[in-house]
């Protein structure tokens, strides 16, 4: 059904790294700033190289930049950013804003804590998503390991689905699908998964309990892998037992209803529309008041990262930016059905990242 999962990881990328901080420093003049200290640490990641739970990276316009760790990321810093000025240091902000000197410093408000703005002192000037606009836009290598991520996650699918049978708890086939995801090569699971049957299908973001799955029942796994750094999102949900004439009605709505949000995806559509496209199709059936929530969002270094596809969300679509599209029919006390896939257009044709099927699985 797919093919095992490749491990893959990318050579050169401290050139992207370099070229990810080049295209920063071009944003800070508009940003009337003339350094940014960048302290949430996805950010720091993707404009170093280094996952740590206490690095900042000072930034300047002229795209030269200073990394900051303590002890314990410190080796690893000086092996994965040999190009770059490093600093060790407990107080990695403290340390950057001296660093720096007299300069306007953008710092990242929705990240950083009030008591550590007021703390480090110095010209600051809040800002907001600066990095993580950058970042919608993914390089080959992103796309690369975001299609690993999803490998290794429709692999893990098709490896328990003997699994998903009367008798066993949503939180086994959870466990079961987190487990195979790592001796897959997954770093660990991308989020909570969520497997709900029966009538816990109606609660979009149902933990996994120790109900255990009955014949008669949809079962809505929604999971994916973290593979270096990077997220895959993907929702399944099949029958058990042969499934009932309203249970198929739903579950060929939200099948319609999804390729229609698929096919809306390219550059240049704005996410209202591309949303509208999929909710449309419900909304016609008389289902519209129960899928109440957005149609997808960007998925990367965050499972959950801008672009938001939504009613109420601005912006447009481009090339080369992975997104989910995830619709979903809940029914109270009944059950629900959502189909989810990660898809990315490069040079405008789309490309399936997460490709099992979708045909109702009666198993
Ligand atoms: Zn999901
Ligand atoms: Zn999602």
């Amino acid at each position: 059904m797919v093919k095992a999962a490749a491990r893959r990881t990318f050579e050169g990328m401290t050139v992207y790294h370099a070229d990810r901080r080049a295209r920063l420093a071009a944003l800070l003049p508009g940003a009337q700033a003339d350094a940014m200290l960048v302290t949430k640490a996805v950010n720091v990641r993707y404009l170093t190289g280094l996952a740590s739970s206490n690095a900042a990276v000072l930034v300047r316009a002229d795209a030269s930049a200073v990394l900051a760790t303590d002890l314990r990321y410190i080796e690893t810093a000086r092996r994965l950013c040999p190009e770059l000025t490093l600093a060790e240091h407990r107080d990695v902000s403290g340390h950057l804003v001296q660093t720096a000197g007299p300069v306007r410093l953008a710092v990242e408000a929705h990240h950083m804590p009030v008591a550590e703005y007021n703390r480090i002192g110095g010209d600051l000037v809040p800002y907001t998503g600066l990095v993580e606009s950058l970042r919608m836009v993914k390089d080959e290598a992103e796309l690369d390991l975001i299609r690993t991520a999803c490998e290794i996650t429709d692999q893990a699918f098709a490896d328990v689905l003997t699994e998903i049978r009367p008798g066993r708890t949503e939180r086994e086939i959870a466990r079961a699908l987190e487990f195979r995801m790592m001796e897959l090569g997954a770093a660990k699971p991308a989020f909570d998964s969520i497997v709900a049957a029966g009538e816990n299908g109606a609660v979009p973001h149902h933990s996994p309990s120790d109900r255990p799955v009955a014949r008669g029942d949809l079962v809505t796994m929604d999971f994916g892998a973290l593979h270096e750094g990077y997220h895959a999102d993907m929702t399944r949900t099949v029958a058990v037992g042969e499934p009932a004439a309203w249970q198929r009605d739903v579950y060929d709505l939200v099948r319609t209803a999804q390729r229609a949000g698929r096919h809306a995806v390219r550059p240049g559509a704005s996410v209202h529309d591309v949303d509208a496209a999929a909710r449309g199709v419900i909304a016609t059936a008389g289902h519209g008041e129960y899928f109440g929530h957005g149609l997808g969002h960007g998925v990367g270094l965050e499972i959950h990262e801008v672009p938001f596809l939504g009613q109420d969300k601005p912006g447009r679509l481009q090339d080369r930016v992975p997104i989910t599209v995830e619709p979903g029919v809940y029914l109270p006390g009944r059950g629900g059905v959502r189909i989810e896939d990660t898809l990315v257009t490069r040079d405008g044709r789309p490309e399936l990242l997460t490709q099992t099927t979708k045909e109702l699985l009666v198993l």
